[in-house]
């Protein structure tokens, strides 16, 4: 990256120093040209006719004097005999017509180019001055190594300035990498911060993740352990006839309340990590949930009469896409909580309703309620208020977690109002 960083802003900069340098010769040429053209005008006026004995042995300009029929009379330079017929030349010409003329020629010089301006006299000759000047391109070449020089120091520069720059890019990202979980510290750029912050996201979501698998983990070995330990017990008694013949028939029927308790732990363990990995959600379809609760109606009833709890279902018919199964597993687990933490002689209402296109479906209690710091630990995984009640009643911790689970399956929410002593009510909507 570095690298090619380095190599973009030195093409860059070359290309820039190139472009100033040649428009820079370019202009500068054109003012060159006009000087040396002002100045050949300013001497020609000067030398006239009868001084120009004096620039004979002058090598800064050549002086030709040219007759009316273009033989040349004079030339400071050549022997004026040997030279050619000027009149055609442009300079020349253009003096015999319009007074004046000038013009520029390459030079016998490498780089070199020559200027002539010719005027034309009073008495009908031409004086013409020549001087040898520059031509771009040797102006050019004589800046070329101060052309190299720069673009050295530039090259130095670009290399430096690259550096400095993905020194800069890279240092959070460095930083982040070393130690993501100092991640929320280090400080970064405002270009680099939607990048940053979901990556800080992520990395905070796996650590929850792991963090709550472990809990989950310890927590299970524990919720295990506890019946295992009582079925253990009890069967050492009777292994070592320690158990009377009076007593054995409770003895058997701790053990297989405890077998059960792990039964049903083991089936909501088995039933979270399978709506973990959404397998067994079981096939989505049309269904009434109002015709569901009603299904489920009777045996609850019957549950809640057993404890002396009135099970009431009021509502209307609700369609939604959900899987049966799932829905079954919602209004169970609500309304065994609502018997479970109930007084005697209290009621559970479970009611269905439409509103905005949702279903609602509410599952009220009158019993003894949930205290306020704890209504949003409810839905953890092995959280109980009561811890005693939860087990003597068959309660595992994971039944709310479920049903949140089932209810974020089906994009929906649920809200909980809970006034200890008064009761609890539970909305989903789906
Ligand atoms: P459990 O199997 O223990 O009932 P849940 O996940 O269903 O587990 O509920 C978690 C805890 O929330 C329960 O142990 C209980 O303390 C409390 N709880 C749940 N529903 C009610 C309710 N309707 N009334 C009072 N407390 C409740």
């Amino acid at each position: 990256m570095e690298q090619r960083i380095n190599i973009r802003l030195i093409i860059i900069s070359i290309v820039a120093v190139m472009a100033t340098a040649v428009s820079v010769t370019f202009v500068y040429y054109e003012l060159f040209q006009e000087q040396v053209k002002k100045d050949l005008r300013i001497e020609a006026g000067l030398i006239g006719e009868n001084s120009i004995t004096e620039y004979e042995d002058n090598e800064n300009i050549r002086i030709t004097l040219i007759a009316g029929d273009g033989s040349v009379l004079f030339d400071n330079d050549a022997d004026a005999q040997t030279l050619s017929n000027h009149k055609d030349r442009p300079e020349v010409a253009d003096a015999f017509d319009k007074g004046s003329g000038e013009s520029v020629r390459k030079s016998d010089t490498m780089n070199m180019r020559t200027f002539y301006y010719a005027m034309l006299l009073p008495n009908g000759n031409v004086l013409r001055v020549a001087k040898e000047a520059r031509s771009m391109m040797n102006m050019f070449l004589s800046v070329f190594p101060v052309i190299i020089l720069v673009v050295a120091a530039i090259i130095f520069l670009c290399v430096m300035i690259g550096y400095y720059l993905t020194q800069k890019l890279l240092q959070p990202i460095k930083e982040m990498a070393e130690n993501l979980d100092y991640a929320s510290e280090v400080s970064v750029y405002r270009e680099l911060s939607p990048f940053v912050d979901r990556i800080r996201e992520q990395h905070e979501d796996i650590l929850n993740a792991v963090r709550s698998r472990q809990d989950f983990t310890a927590n299970v070995s524990h919720e295990l352990k506890t019946p295992l330990t009582a079925i253990s017990g009890y069967a050492g008694l009777i292994e070592n006839e320690m158990v009377g013949e009076d007593k054995q028939v409770r003895f058997a029927g701790e053990i297989r309340k405890n077998a059960d308790r792990l039964i049903s732990l083991i089936n909501d363990i088995i039933r979270l990590s399978e709506l973990d990995h959404n397998d067994c959600v079981g096939e989505f379809t049309q269904i009434d949930l109002y015709e569901v609760a009603r299904d489920r109606y009777e045996l609850l009833r019957d549950n809640g009469r057993d404890k002396n709890i009135e099970v009431s279902l009021e509502g209307e018919s609700c369609i939604i896409t959900s899987s049966r199964a799932m829905m079954i597993e919602l209004i169970d687990n609500l309304v065994q909580n609502g018997i479970r933490y109930n007084v005697p002689n209290g009621r559970v209402t479970i009611q269905v309703h439409k509103s905005e296109n949702q279903a609602v479906l509410t599952v009220a209690d009158t019993g003894i309620g949930i205290p306020k710091e704890e209504q949003d630990r409810v839905f953890e995984r092995f959280y109980r208020v009561d811890k005693s009640r939860s087990r003597e009643t068959g309660g595992t911790g994971l039944g709310l977690a479920i049903v949140k689970h089932i209810v974020e399956i089906h994009d929906g929410s649920i809200e909980l109002e809970s006034e200890p002593g008064k009761g609890t009510r539970i909305v989903v909507k789906l």
